[in-house]
């Protein structure tokens, strides 16, 4: 398909699509074209117009994708935690020191009140806030 700006010997603008360059040189050559305006099979081209067809672009991202860096790490390290550690829920206090004491290697996450974290850190139990809500008491 092509697209044609028109005129008529009024002056009119107005513009058609024709199959090829051919099919409008075959129309107007048979005088069926017409302005669209005043209906004058006195019409020209003015100016040539091709259309090509732009294909639409993708969206930039998928709506599920991280919207920055710092979400995208955060996304990172919870599916870390979450694949490779276990929830022990409110029992984080209780099992981060059992599992220090017994110097095991177990990775856990779960829950502890300011007070267990305070307790904690001053045994020397290395825990680290979790910069997300597990997904547990998310959903
Ligand atoms: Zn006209």
């Amino acid at each position: 398909m092509i697209r044609y700006a028109l005129k008529c010997k009024e002056g009119h603008g107005f513009e058609s699509w024709f199959q090829s360059a051919a099919a409008f040189e075959g129309l107007a050559g048979r005088g069926l074209l017409s302005c669209a305006v005043c209906g004058s099979a006195e019409v020209e081209k003015a100016l040539m117009a091709p259309k090509v067809a732009v294909q639409s672009k993708p969206p930039a991202k998928p709506l599920s994708a991280p919207a920055n860096p710092v979400e995208a790490r955060l996304a990172a390290l919870r599916q870390k935690v979450e694949r490779d550690a276990t929830y022990v829920g409110g029992k984080f206090a209780e099992e981060a020191r059992r599992i220090h004491d017994a110097q095991e290697e177990t990775p856990i996450y779960g829950e502890a009140n300011a007070q267990q974290v305070k307790g904690l850190l001053e045994d020397g139990v290395p825990i680290a806030p979790l910069p997300f809500v597990p997904k547990s008491k998310a959903n």
